[in-house]
Formats: structure tokens, sequence, C-alpha cells
């Protein structure tokens, strides 16, 4: 391990934020916040934990904080030893740890570990951990202070998700309340620095002015502002590659090898307004030089006396800020110059222009929407590649997305073959930022991304292909450009780009924020109006998922979280699943284990596979009659489960029976780590899971019961046209073609999701009474 370490050093010495280690560690002992603008790829997330844990103020140590029991005094207790790094995907948390830990030279889960939902490699050992975001919440709520850390490091934060907003939000609380000293670093590729750092310095305002009404005390003057200069319209992501990409015109003469006319797709040119290109090549995004810089807020050279606290801990009070320049060579971008009807098909084609055009080394990364698209891509490139000649070079698809096992994923860093091989990297967006691919200097990008949409109106939240924003757009081309001149296609025309959102709209401002509004609750911020949102969901939405929690029966008349919100807090998943498991748990219920089965297949995307052509379809429907249920989805989820479970040969039947053996592997994962979460909810005397052929209609019937206790609001009754509309709202919604109860008539139904493709469906549906809907209403309030 230690000989693999050094082997990796020279490879940490290239990286562009090596040499600011210095300066970073100096940033970070005089002050408390730090954030960091990097381009993807400099080394931000896979060095930072290295660089700071020989740092002092690392060590483990007592301190006082308040004893929170309301009579003003403080109880001593030990705090720090470790780094957390958030990561938006667990994805990126494993990569990251599994590469840190090669780096540092120990095993996965001594000094590097990682911990994600579902998956905990650390230990008390453990020095840099990553974890997602929504996992260092749920620390959070067994250790509100964070005690373990020393520092948190959150990365990757321009994705905006809802768990770094919210992680954001409280470690602004902490650093300047209970946990001064605890060393806070922001890290992102595109972030809107000012606004972050505005939004840390703000608090210190907030926190002197408590300790100044508290204490009557007069501290050091104040200084709160912060000099970074962003472009015109403050907008750091629009400047950031403006170093790297140049306009296309420019460049014709180095980059063409394709022949004038010759079928060429593209229009030349990077329609992207990029006013300080010439003036300024590396936009001052953060004030400074062009080499990294560190800004703060208060003077560097503030004498102690100045200082704005009394404590040991040295309290500074301000962010300082630091730009790591990336390596960007130029990227060359093309766009459509019609409209594409199908950008999968519209990939294939340019991936074969690309394969047969370019030299070898160069490879290509595709930007698509998910998983299925993902690999549909990959059969057909591998079976075109197969009806190519000899003399042209081989090609290795890697798909690349979220629900990919571990190993797979490691694929994309090891290198193909140079002279012989090109690898294609199919890949969701999560190779935007947060996984760099090496070798890649052809990028595919169809412009779209999927996304959580949430609908205030109906009170639905649903996945939606929408198209990316700018920003992504240019990150994606960035990607080309990391080790050589690249090039970008956009499978889209440059009209389109035009009219692109400038920025990506953050996660919190789309989601059902029901889950926000619990995890808030659970770590005593009740006050989830007064909370201080990076940019808040605003009233409507919140109040929206208050009722939604209140339907669930997680908060009382009042609005506090009461117990059952507690108990579904303390579970990884949205409220309405929470509410399932905990129904599940009642012992007169008594189907935890089943409810459990479920849930992890609905987790899991694409369980079933659909055979093209007519004589297979006949095979899997005769196949499929084994599990194939009238209660519905849920009952037939069992059914499946159980029967893969009880074979010998898993693998030869989910083939017979056109079922993902991956999915049904990756199913079987989740439903481990749910059952450790639900552990505590029954008796060691519950019995153990049943047999498929044991889901008696009565046990079908508690079962669904269960779900109608988190699905309220996703029921729909049959009416007399025969089509189906919500029991809340009235709106016709129409049964899936993926569901076993498309074409049925029932009395009422409950669904898993809602998707809006051509129309409004239902997904995950089964059949139950209306009765049963109406008994929910009158006893969950
Ligand atoms: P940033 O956070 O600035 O985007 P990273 O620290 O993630 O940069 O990546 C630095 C380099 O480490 C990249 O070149 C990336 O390809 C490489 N890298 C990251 N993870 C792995 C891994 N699991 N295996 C091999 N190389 C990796």
């Amino acid at each position: 391990l230690k000989a693999q370490a050094v082997r990796l050093e020279p490879l940490r010495a290239k990286l562009p934020i090596w040499e600011h280690q210095g300066a970073i560690r100096a940033a970070l002992r005089e002050k408390d916040v730090l954030v960091m603008l990097g381009e993807t790829g400099s080394g931000k997330s896979t060095q930072i934990g290295q660089f700071l844990v020989k740092e002092k103020w690392m060590d483990r140590r007592r301190v006082s904080i308040p004893s929170g029991n309301g009579d003003g005094k403080d109880k001593e207790v030990m705090v720090g030893g470790c780094i957390a790094i958030t990561q938006p995907r667990r994805v990126a948390a494993i990569n990251l740890a599994r590469r840190v830990a090669q780096e540092v030279g120990c095993h996965l889960g001594e000094e590097v570990g990682y911990s994600v939902r579902f998956d905990n490699k650390s230990s008390e050992k453990t020095q840099i951990k990553f974890l997602t975001d929504g996992m260092l919440l749920q620390e959070m709520l067994h250790d509100p202070l964070l005690k373990r850390y020393s520092a948190v490091v959150v990365d990757e934060a321009h994705e905006r998700t809802v768990g770094t907003d919210l992680v954001i939000g409280f470690l602004r609380g902490l650093v300047y309340g209970k946990r001064k000293g605890l060393k806070v670093i922001v890290m992102s590729a595109t972030l809107e620095v000012e606004k972050m750092v505005l939004f840390f310095e703000k608090e210190r305002d907030a926190a002197l002015a408590f300790i100044k009404s508290k204490e009557g005390r007069s501290r050091g003057k104040e200084k709160n502002v912060v000099e970074v200069n962003g472009n015109e319209d403050g907008k750091v992501n629009d400047g950031k590659l403006s170093n790297g990409i140049e306009k296309g015109e420019g460049r014709k003469k180095r980059k063409r090898k394709r022949k004038k006319d010759e079928g060429a797709p593209w229009i030349n040119g990077n329609p992207y307004d990029r006013k300080s290109d010439k003036k300024d090549p590396s936009p001052p995004l953060v004030n400074g030089e062009s080499k990294g810089s560190i800004e703060g807020s208060g003077s560097s050279n503030r004498s102690s006396s100045e200082n704005l606290d009394t404590d040991d801990e040295k309290y500074d009070g301000t962010v300082a800020a630091f730009k790591v320049p990336g390596r960007q060579f130029p990227v060359d971008i093309y766009h459509t110059p019609e409209p594409v009807l199908d950008y999968v098909e519209a990939a294939l084609k340019t991936v074969f222009q690309l394969h047969c055009e370019e030299p070898l080394p160069g490879d290509i990364l595709v930007f698509l929407t998910g998983q299925e698209e993902i690999e549909a891509l990959q059969k057909q490139i591998e079976d075109y590649a197969q009806s190519m000649g000899k003399n042209v070079p081989q090609i290795l698809v890697l798909p690349l997305y979220s629900a990919l096992p571990p190993g797979l994923q490691q694929r994309v860093f090891q290198p193909a073959h140079e002279k012989k091989t090109r690898k294609v990297i199919l890949s969701t967006n999560i190779a935007e930022t947060s996984v760099t691919v090496p070798g890649v200097c052809y990028v595919v990008d169809c412009g779209k991304v999927k996304t959580k949409q949430y609908r205030p109106r109906i009170g639905l939240e649903s996945l939606l292909i929408t198209p990316i924003s700018k920003s992504s757009a240019l990150q994606r081309a960035g990607r080309a450009g990391r080790e050589a001149p690249g090039k970008c296609y956009r499978l889209y025309t440059e009209r389109d780009f035009i009219p692109l959102a400038d920025t990506t709209v953050p996660e919190i401002l789309r989601c059902d924020v029901a889950s926000s509004i619990l995890m808030l609750k659970a770590r005593g911020q009740e006050e989830v109006f007064a909370f201080d949102y990076l940019d808040s969901p605003g009233r409507e939405a919140l109040e929206k998922g208050f009722e939604h929690l209140c339907t669930l029966g997680a908060l009382d008349m009042s609005g506090r979280i009461n117990g059952l919100g507690h108990k579904m807090a303390k579970l990884p998943l949205v409220p309405a699943l929470a509410r399932v498991l905990v129904a599940a748990a009642e012992p007169e219920v008594n189907c935890l284990h089943e409810a459990i089965d479920i849930i992890a297949a609905l987790s899991v995307e694409n369980i079933l596979l659909t055979p093209t052509g007519d004589e297979k379809r006949e095979q899997m429907e005769e196949a499929r009659k084994e599990f194939d249920r009238r209660e519905g989805d849920h009952i037939m989820l069992l059914t499946l489960v159980r029967e893969y479970e009880s074979q010998q040969q898993k693998k030869a039947w989910a083939e017979k029976h056109f079922v993902s053996h991956r999915a049904m592997q990756n199913l079987l994962d989740v439903r481990k780590q749910l059952k450790q979460y639900t552990t505590h909810f029954t008796s060691s005397s519950s019995p153990p899971p049943m047999p498929a052929a044991t889901v008696t209609p009565d046990l079908a019937a508690r079962i669904l019961k269960c779900f109608l206790k988190g699905f309220l609001h996703n029921t729909a009754r049959l009416v007399p046209d025969g089509s189906y509309k919500t029991v809340i709202g009235n709106h016709v919604i129409a049964i899936h073609p993926s569901s076993v109860l498309f074409g049925k008539r029932v009395e009422a139904i409950v669904y898993h999701e809602f998707v809006y493709t051509t129309r409004a469906f239902a997904r995950g549906v089964s059949a139950v009474e209306m009765g049963w809907i109406e008994e929910g209403f009158v006893g969950g309030g």
C-alpha cells in the first residue's frame, strides 16, 4: 500500500492545487471559513483532506459549549480529529475515498473512509471521511454539533442539492454558535463565490450582535466587506472557462481534418458571450492574480488584540476566499445546424464519426440523462462496432451512472491501450463535475439532464428530463480540454443554447420540501420558516411541505415534530416511505419485512427488462406469470423478490424472466441496509419473512394499507367513464403501461409516483378499496 502511495505522489504533485497547499493551510490557520473555487479536476476533492489532516487544529481536544439545559452554563466536551468531506453523490464519495486511501497508502475504512446511505466504510481510526451530504445530516441527528469533526468540507457546492444547502445553513449556525473553531471549507467548480462568502459573513454580524447584546462587551472593529470580483453580472461560472474555451473560428486551421461538406453536421463556434475573454485571460473570480490567491474580508495581519473573541479558539469571524486556477485547454464547440429528434441516435452517429476521423489517443465522453439511455446506446455502439473493419481501432464502451456498482465505475479511470483502443464513456451528469474521467478529448453533449421537479400546485414530485443550464453546458464542454485541446459536439442548435438558464435552479427550490422540513425539525430547528436558507424554498412550498407532514402525522397540531416524526426522520427515506415503514412495524400490522422488500424494489430503477421482438415478448409474458399479481405492482415486486431469492440459479432465473440480475443485486443491498436502519423497530421475536407463495390476500391488504398511510396524496378512483381521477384535486391520471394493472379497472388505486410524459401517469400502481382511503383520511387527520 505504501509503495503504491509513493508511486501516486508524482501524479498528485502535478495537480493544479498542489502548489497552493501552503496558502490553503495558512488561510485556515487564520480563518474558520474558506470558500474555494477550483475547476473540475484541479484536485480539490482528493487533496484537500490530505493537505489539512496534519494541521494542529485537527487535534482532538476539550472545549466548552453551552450545556443546552437552559441554565446558561457551559459543559466540556471532546471535539475534532476527523475531516468530513461531503459530496452530493454517493458514487463520488465512494470513488474519492478509494482514491485517497490509495494516495495515503491505507486500507479503505482506516485513515480514509466513506459513509453513504446503505454503506459505511469508516472506523474510529478514520481521519478523512467522505460522505454524502445526506449522511452528514443523518449524523447530525445524533450529534448536532458534529463533535467528531475538526473540519467539514462541503464539496460540489455549486450543485446546490437540498442536502448541500441544508448542511451549509447548519454549518453557518455552528461556526458562529456552538462550534467556534470548527473549520468550514466550501468548494466548488462554478460556485457563486460572492454569494457564499456573504452568506457566511452575514452570520458573523448576527453572532456579533448577539454576543454584544448578551455580554455588553465591545470587541474589535468589524469589517464585513468582502472583495470578490465577479463578472459584470456577478456570475462566476460564465467566465470560468473563458480562459479555456476559445472561439472555434480562430482555430479552424489547427483542428479540422474532416473534409469540407462531408456530411459535417456541426456549426463551428461558441455562441457564449465572453466579454472578458481577451482582456483578461483568467478572470478574477476572486480578488488577486491569476495564480491562486487568498483573500479575506479581514486584513490578514490584523493584530491579535483585534481578534473578535476572547476564547482560546481563535475566532476571526471572517471568510477567506481562494481560487485554484485549473488547466484548461481550448475546446472547440460545435452545434447541430438543425434540432435533432433523437439524441441517442445522434450521439451514436457522432461517436462513430469521431472514432473514424480523429486519431488516437483521445477518448470520447457522451453525456446522456440516465441509465436506460446509456444502456441502449452502449448496446448500439457495441453492435455497430462489431461490423467495422479490422483497420479501425477498437472501441471500449464504459457506462457511468450512480446505480452502477463501484467496481464497474472504477473502470473509467483505467487507461485503455493508447494506440489500439478508444474509450467511449457514456455518462449521466455525474461526469460533469463530480467524477473527472481522464483521457477525454471529445465531448458529446445531449443538452439534457434528469432532474427532480416539484409541482407545488398538485403537491407531487417527478423526475423530468429538462434542458441543462449554460453553466452546465460549459462544464460539459470543459471536460474535453483537461489534458489537451479538445472538441465538444452539442446535440442541439446554437439557437437552442441561447435561451438556456444561466445556472441550474437550486434543488431546494424545485423539490418536495417536506423532507427538508422534517430534517430541520428533527435537528432542533423547529422554526423552519426562519432557517437561513441560501435560497429559501418560499412560503408556498414550505406550507405545502408542512401540510404533507401533517397528513403523514409527523407533526402535531402546533406544527412541532412529534414522536412519529422523529422516528420517520431517522430513516433515510422520503417522509412518505418512512411513514410506510413505521406503519408496517406496528405489532398488529407486522409486515415490516415485506414493506422493506417492496421499498427496496421501488428504489432500484429498471428491474424489469423489456425485450424487443414478438417472440421474446411472448416468452417474457409467459415467464412473468409466476409473479404477476392482481393486487398490482407492490405485491408483484414483493413476489418477484421472494421468487428470486428462493432460486438456486439466480442469474439464470433472472435471465429467463427478463429481470435485471444487477438491479436485483442492488435491491438486495438496499434491503440489507434498510433492515439495519429498522432493527430497533421490531422485537427479536417477530417472525421471519415468509416465502412468496404465502403472500395471502390478507397479508397483501395489510401491506397496501401501510402504503396508503404514506401515499394518501397519491390515490385515485375509477370514475364512470372508465378513467381515474385523483382523490385530492380530481385530476385525470392514467395507469402507466409499465404497470401490471395497465388496462385494468379497479375501484381505486394508490401509486408510488407521478410521471408526466405525454400525459399524467401513475407508476408503481396497486389496487385498493375506497373504504381504506377514506379510513386513512379520517385516521391520519
Ligand atoms: P476536483 O475535485 O478538483 O474536481 P479531484 O480531486 O476529484 O479534482 O481529481 C483529481 C484527479 O484525480 C483527477 O485527474 C481524477 O481523474 C483523479 N481521480 C479521482 N478519482 C480517481 C480514482 N478513483 N481513480 C483514479 N484517478 C482518480
